[in-house]
C-alpha cells in the first residue's frame, strides 16, 4: 500500500482537528475512578456494552474505597456480559486495592504509576490520560490502526509500532487525533462497508482498496 507524503499527512490531520476538535470518549463516567474502570472493561467490548454495564457497578461500587473491598462474585454477577469479565472483576478490584493503599485513594494521573495498577497497561493509560487530561499521548485500538492503515499513515504491523509512527508523523494534537480516529473509524471508515463515499472527509488521501468498494 502506498504511504502518505508529508502534505498528505499535514493535510489530514488538518482536516481531522476541524471536523472533530471537540470530541471526547464515548464512555460515561463522572470522574477518574468510573473513566479508569470503565476504559479497562472497554477492552474487547464495545463502549455501548460498557455504558450498559458501569451505572449498576459504579451505584453499587462508587468509589475505590468500596470496590477495594468487593466480593469478586459479586462484582463478576455485575459485569458478566462484557467480554473477560472473569480477568476483568479480578482486575478491577485488585486495582481499587493498590490505589488504595499505595495512592492514598486517589488515581495516580500520570501514565507510569497507571500501567502499575492491575489490568491498565499502555493503552488504557494512554486513553485515560487522553481523556482525563488532554496529555499529547496516542493510543492505537482497532479503529485507530485501520483507519491510520488505510490512509498510508502507517504500514506496522502492531499497535505500539503504530502508535510510535503516529506519534513521530504527526507529533501535536495527539489526543484531538486520536479521538477524532477513533470516532471516525468507528461511525465512517468501519471494518466493513465504510460510508466512503457519502461521509469520508479524507477520501482523495485514502489508500485503501476498501474506498472503492464502499456504497
Ligand atoms: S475512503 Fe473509505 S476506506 Fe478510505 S479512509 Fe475514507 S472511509 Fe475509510
Amino acid at each position: 500500500m502506498k504511504k502518505a507524503t508529508k502534505k498528505e499527512i499535514a493535510a489530514i490531520k488538518a482536516l481531522f482537528l476541524q471536523h472533530y476538535s471537540n470530541a471526547v470518549t464515548e464512555l460515561h463516567y463522572r470522574n477518574a475512578y468510573e473513566l479508569v474502570i470503565a476504559v479497562a472493561l472497554s477492552a474487547q467490548c464495545t463502549d455501548k456494552r460498557v455504558n450498559l454495564i458501569t451505572p449498576a457497578l459504579f451505584a453499587a461500587y462508587p468509589d475505590v474505597t468500596t470496590l477495594a473491598t468487593a466480593k469478586l462474585d459479586e462484582v463478576k454477577a455485575l459485569i458478566n456480559t462484557c467480554s473477560f469479565f472473569n480477568n476483568k472483576a479480578k482486575n478491577i478490584i485488585a486495582m481499587a486495592q493498590r490505589v488504595v493503599s499505595v495512592y492514598d485513594g486517589e488515581i495516580p494521573m500520570n501514565e507510569k504509576e497507571l500501567i502499575t495498577l492491575a489490568g491498565v497497561g499502555q493503552k488504557t493509560a494512554n486513553v485515560v490520560m487522553i481523556e482525563y487530561t488532554g496529555a499529547n499521548l496516542m493510543a492505537v485500538d482497532t479503529h485507530v490502526f485501520r483507519v491510520a492503515h488505510r490512509l498510508g499513515l502507517s504500514d506496522d504491523e502492531t499497535a505500539a509500532k503504530t502508535e510510535a509512527t503516529l506519534v513521530k508523523k504527526f507529533k501535536t494534537n495527539l489526543h484531538q487525533l486520536h479521538q477524532g480516529f477513533v470516532l471516525f473509524g468507528r461511525y465512517i471508515c468501519t471494518a466493513k462497508n465504510p460510508k466512503c463515499e457519502r461521509e469520508c472527509f479524507v477520501r482523495e488521501f485514502c489508500k485503501s482498496t476498501q474506498s472503492f468498494k464502499a456504497k
